[in-house]
C-alpha cells in the first residue's frame, strides 16, 4: 500500500527529548515515555546531516515519506557515501538504543541498503552496520533495529545511511530516529504491564482528540513508522481478534505476570474450518453504522484499477474505518499484498468465488468447489483455516449455493450501480439520500474496488457519512453493534433479514 497515505493523518508521535530543533509538533502530543533521542524529519532544514564526502545531499519536496520533506542523496561516486549525523552527546557507548529510518530508491530493481555506524575503535575507524536490508525500486521501505548495542569503547560516532557493493544509485531518507527501547511490550499503550480494552480506549481517545492521557509513543506506535494513527489502531485491535494480547511475559527472573484479561478473548476466537462469527466492535464510536462492501479485487497496485483500490483502503483507513472486500480468486495472484494489507487494516477478506461464474443452476458441488478453491487462496494469505463472507457473483443465490459455501451470503441492501456506469455524484446521492431517509443503518452497501468513479464517492462519503453519526464497518461488524448474529448458509441484505 502506498506510503502517502500515512502522511494524512494528523495525529503524531512527539519526542521529548529533542535533538533536532526542526520536529514537527501535530497536537495532540502524547505523553511520552522520555525515551526518543533524534526524531529527524527534515522539515525545515537538516538536522544535522550532510555528506559523507563528495556526494550531495538535499532536502528533497517531491515524495517524501513522512511530512513534506525528505533528504536526497545523489552524485554518490561510492556506496558507502550518503547522509551522516555526528552522534555527540546523546548516545553511550555499551549502551542499546532502537534506530529505524524510511528509505527509497528508484533504480528499477532491488538493492541492499543499511543504516551504519561510524566510530574511534582502539586504533582505527570502524564502521559496524545498525541494520542492513533489500529495498525494493519506488516505494518507501523502514529499516528498523529495535535493540543495537554500541560497542564498548566506542568514541567519534556517525550515524549514517548508505547501500552495499557497487551500488551508487541515487536514494531518499527520511525520519530518521533513535531512542531508548521500551521494556514495555508494543500495544500496552497505557504501560500499565497489561494489554486490554483500556489500551484501546486510550488509543481512541487519542486518535479522536479527545485525550492525550495514558498515551505511550514507544508502545502505540505499533508498526513503528513514527506516527500514532489508524492503522496502529488496527494492529492493536488485531492482537484481540489473535488473542495475542493475552500472552505470558516474564517480568523477572522469579516472577511471572500474566498480562492476561479475559476481555475480548473468547468471543474474538475464531474455530478453525468453521464459521465463526468474529468482530469487535469497540472501537466503534457513532450510532449508525453501514457496511460498504467492495467487490471483484484484488487488481494489480499501480494500475488503474489498482490505484481506485488503494485510494478507497485509504479512505477508510484515514477515517478510522472498516470495510468487507469480496475477494476474487483468479484475481488474487495479481496482487496479493491488497488481501494482505486488507486484513492487517482490520477490513474483511471475504469471498466472491474463484472464477465469478454465473452459478445460479450449479449444483452444490460444483458451486463449493468455486468457494472452496476462493477460500484457500485467501486462506493462505490470512494464515488461517477460516471460514469467509461470500458474495455470490452477479447476485445469483440459491439455497443449493448457500448450502454449498462455508459463511454467510450478505447481498446486496443498496446497489450503488457503479458497475453500471453511476456517477460519483450519484453514487453519493444515492446513499445520501438513504441515510437522510433513515434507512442507511444496518444496511448492505454494494460497490466495487476498481471503479474511479467508486473511489471518489468513497473520499466524499467517508467524512459525509462520520458528520452524520455513521461508522462505515465491515459485515460482520454491523451485524453485532446491532446484536444480530450473522449466520452460514443464509442470504442477508440488512441487519434485520
Ligand atoms: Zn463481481
Amino acid at each position: 500500500m502506498k506510503m502517502v497515505s500515512l502522511k494524512r493523518h494528523t495525529a503524531r508521535a512527539v519526542c521529548a527529548a529533542v535533538l533536532v530543533s526542526s520536529v514537527v509538533v501535530t497536537m495532540p502530543s502524547p505523553v511520552t515515555a522520555g525515551q526518543s533521542i533524534l526524531k529527524a524529519s527534515f522539515e525545515s532544514g537538516f538536522d544535522g546531516f550532510g555528506a559523507r564526502s563528495s556526494e550531495t545531499v538535499t532536502r528533497d519536496s517531491t515524495d517524501a515519506y513522512d511530512g513534506d520533506y525528505c533528504l536526497k542523496c545523489s552524485n554518490r561516486s561510492e556506496s558507502w557515501e550518503g547522509p551522516v549525523l555526528s552522534m555527540a552527546g546523546n548516545w553511550n557507548a555499551g549502551d542499546t538504543y532502537e534506530f529505524s529510518c524510511a528509505v527509497k530508491q528508484n533504480s528499477g530493481a532491488a538493492i541492499t541498503m543499511q543504516m551504519s555506524l561510524e566510530y574511534n575503535g582502539a586504533s582505527d575507524k570502524v564502521y559496524d552496520q545498525i541494520v542492513t536490508q533489500m529495498v525494493p525500486s519506488g516505494q518507501w521501505t523502514i529499516l528498523s533495529n529495535p535493540a543495537y548495542t554500541i560497542p564498548a569503547g566506542a568514541t567519534g560516532m556517525a550515524l549514517y545511511v548508505e547501500t552495499t557493493g557497487n551500488d551508487k544509485d541515487d536514494f531518499y531518507v527520511d525520519l530518521i530516529q533513535s531512542s531508548i527501547p521500551s521494556s514495555y511490550r508494543k500495544g500496552d499503550v497505557n504501560h500499565d504491564e497489561k494489554i486490554n480494552t483500556s489500551d484501546l480506549t486510550a488509543m481512541v481517545n487519542f486518535l479522536l482528540a479527545k485525550s492525550t492521557a495514558d498515551i505511550n509513543t514507544d508502545t502505540a506506535d505499533m508498526n513503528g513508522d513514527g506516527t500514532i494513527n489508524a492503522i496502529d489502531l488496527t494492529l492493536l485491535k488485531r492482537m484481540f481478534v489473535t488473542g495475542e494480547h493475552t500472552r505470558t511475559t516474564t517480568t523477572t527472573t522469579t516472577t511471572t505476570t500474566t498480562t492476561t484479561t479475559t476481555e475480548g478473548s473468547g468471543k474474538l476466537q475464531r474455530i478453525p474450518g468453521q464459521w465463526t462469527h468474529v468482530a469487535d466492535t469497540s472501537w466503534i464510536n457513532a450510532s449508525k453504522v453501514v457496511a460498504l462492501s467492495f467487490d471483484d479485487g484484488p487488481f494489480p497496485a499501480n494500475q488503474g484499477s489498482g490505484r481506485a483500490a488503494a485510494k478507497i483502503q485509504d479512505e477508510l483507513t484515514k477515517n478510522g474505518f472498516h470495510a468487507t472486500f469480496f475477494y476474487w480468486g483468479e484475481h488474487i495472484a495479481s496482487n496479493e499484498n491488497e488481501v494482505k494489507e486488507a486484513e492487517k487494516r482490520g477490513f474483511e477478506v471475504a469471498n466472491h468465488t474463484w472464477s465469478h461464474p454465473h452459478w445460479q443452476n450449479y449444483g452444490e458441488q460444483q458451486a463449493k468447489d468455486e468457494y472452496l478453491r476462493c477460500k484457500q487462496a485467501l486462506d493462505r494469505l490470512v494464515g488461517e483455516d477460516r471460514e469467509y463472507c461470500t458474495r455470490p457473483p452477479f447476485l445469483e443465490c440459491s439455497q443449493t449455493i448457500l448450502n454449498a459455501i462455508g459463511g454467510p451470503a450478505p447481498n446486496c441492501g443498496h446497489d450503488t450501480q457503479d458497475w453500471n456506469n453511476a456517477s460519483t455524484g450519484s453514487i453519493v446521492g444515492g446513499i445520501q439520500q438513504k441515510a437522510q431517509s433513515n434507512q442507511l443503518d444496518g444496511r448492505v452497501v454494494l460497490m466495487h474496488e476498481n471503479y474511479d468513479t467508486t473511489a471518489a464517492a468513497v473520499e466524499q462519503l467517508c467524512p459525509w457519512l462520520k458528520q452524520n453519526g455513521y461508522a462505515v464497518v465491515t459485515v460482520s461488524e454491523m451485524f453485532k453493534f446491532h446484536n444480530k448474529e450473522l449466520k452460514a448458509h443464509k442470504k442477508y441484505d440488512t441487519v434485520w433479514d
